[in-house]
C-alpha cells in the first residue's frame, strides 16, 4: 500500500480521481484559517509561529486560509511561517503555485522548532495499513503477492483491542507514529494541530479501498494508478496522541465542526452576491460539506494540544 501510494501520488493527478473538502468549497479552508488564527491567541500568540500542513494536496486549503488571515487576523498572519510536508514532487509543484512563499519538508523531523499550528486533511488516510485477521484463535496478516491477496500466520499482534471487530483489524503504523511524534513535539515546544480525516472511532475493520476516477476500483488492479486509502482509527490516534504527551479534543463529526464555526453563514454571505447558478453551487458545497449523508458524519476532527488546554473553537463541551 504504501509503494503504491507513492507511486500514485508522484505520478498521477489525485483530484481527478477524487474531490476533498478544500476543492469543494473555499469555506473550508476560510474557516480552518480562523480557527488558527483564534488558536495561535489561545496559545499566548507566539511570534513567529509556524503555520504547517501535511499532505497540501493542490495548497488550496492554505491559499483560502492565507488570504483570510491576511484580512482578519493580521497580527497572526504576519507571525506565521508556512510549512508544508509533502513528498510528492508533483504536488509540490501545485502547491508552490498557490503558496509561494511555503518551505517544504519530506516529514516533520526537518521542521523548525518551536509552536507548531498544523492542520492535515486527508492526509492520515493514505498512509498505508496492515491488517491482521483472526480465525478461531489464528492470527494471519495480509499480503499482496503476484497480484493476489495472499494470508500469513502470523503471532497475535500486541495491544488490539479485539472486540472492537468481528476477526478484522487495522492498523495504521505510520498514522500512529506521526501522530505521536506530532504530540511530543506539541507537549515539549507547545502548538496544536487539527487533524481532519474520513474515520471512525474504534477500530474499523477490513475498509481498505481503492479510489479511482470517482468511483471504487479493485486495490489490486493498476497498482499505482489507483489511490489506496483507509479509514482513519480516531480511538488509535487519540491513544497515540497521548503517548507522546498531548492531549486531544474530539473527534467532533465534521458537519457539527464546521456549522459551529459558521460554515452556513459564510455560505450565504458568499452566495448573496453572486448570480443565481453560482450561488446555488456555494450553497451545494456548503451542504455536501456538512450534511451527515455526505461528508459530515464519516469526516471527523480531533485536536491534539499541551495537556490541560483549554477547549478549541468547534469541539462541544
Ligand atoms: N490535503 C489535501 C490533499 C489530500 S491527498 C486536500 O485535502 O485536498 C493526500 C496528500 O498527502 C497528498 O498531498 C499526498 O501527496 C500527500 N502524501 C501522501 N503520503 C504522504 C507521505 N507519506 N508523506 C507526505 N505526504 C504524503
Amino acid at each position: 500500500m504504501g509503494r503504491a501510494n507513492a507511486a500514485y501520488y508522484a505520478a498521477q493527478d489525485p483530484f481527478s480521481d477524487f474531490t476533498t473538502a478544500p476543492e469543494i468549497s473555499q469555506i473550508f479552508g476560510e474557516i480552518l484559517g480562523a480557527w488558527a488564527a483564534v488558536a495561535w491567541d489561545m496559545l499566548g500568540r507566539p511570534t513567529p509561529v509556524l503555520l504547517a500542513e501535511a499532505g497540501p494536496g493542490r495548497g488550496t486549503l492554505m491559499a483560502d486560509a492565507r488570504r483570510l488571515t491576511a484580512r482578519l487576523a493580521p497580527a497572526f498572519h504576519a507571525a506565521a511561517a508556512v510549512h508544508f510536508i509533502e513528498t510528492s514532487p508533483r504536488l509540490r509543484a501545485e502547491q508552490a503555485k498557490r503558496v509561494p512563499d511555503a518551505t517544504w519538508h519530506d516529514d516533520l523531523s526537518t521542521l523548525p522548532g518551536g509552536p507548531v499550528l498544523l492542520i492535515a486533511n486527508e492526509f492520515l488516510d493514505a498512509l498505508p495499513i496492515r491488517q491482521f485477521r483472526v480465525d478461531e484463535g489464528n492470527w494471519t496478516e495480509r499480503f499482496v503477492q503476484d497480484g493476489a491477496f495472499l494470508n500469513l500466520p502470523c503471532p497475535a499482534p500486541a495491544g488490539l483491542d479485539l472486540a472492537e471487530t468481528d476477526g478484522i483489524l487495522e492498523v495504521n503504523e505510520p498514522a500512529e507514529a506521526f501522530v505521536e511524534a506530532l504530540a511530543a513535539r506539541i507537549a515539549r515546544q507547545s502548538g496544536v494541530a487539527l487533524l481532519l480525516d474520513y474515520g471512525s472511532e474504534t477500530n474499523p475493520g477490513d475498509s481498505l479501498q481503492a479510489i479511482r476516477a470517482r468511483g471504487f476500483a479493485d486495490p489490486l488492479e493498476a497498482a499505482g494508478h489507483a489511490d489506496l486509502t483507509a479509514l482513519v482509527d480516531f480511538g488509535a490516534v487519540g491513544r497515540a496522541a497521548r503517548r507522546g504527551g498531548a492531549a486531544v479534543q474530539g473527534p467532533a463529526t465534521q458537519g457539527a465542526f464546521l456549522s459551529a464555526l459558521g460554515l452556513f453563514q459564510r455560505a450565504e454571505r458568499l452566495a448573496r452576491d453572486r448570480p443565481p447558478e453560482e450561488a446555488g453551487v456555494v450553497m451545494a458545497g456548503a451542504r455536501r460539506l456538512a450534511d451527515p449523508m455526505a461528508m459530515g458524519r464519516l469526516f471527523k476532527v480531533m485536536a491534539v494540544t499541551p495537556p490541560d488546554f483549554p477547549l478549541l473553537p468547534g469541539f462541544p463541551a
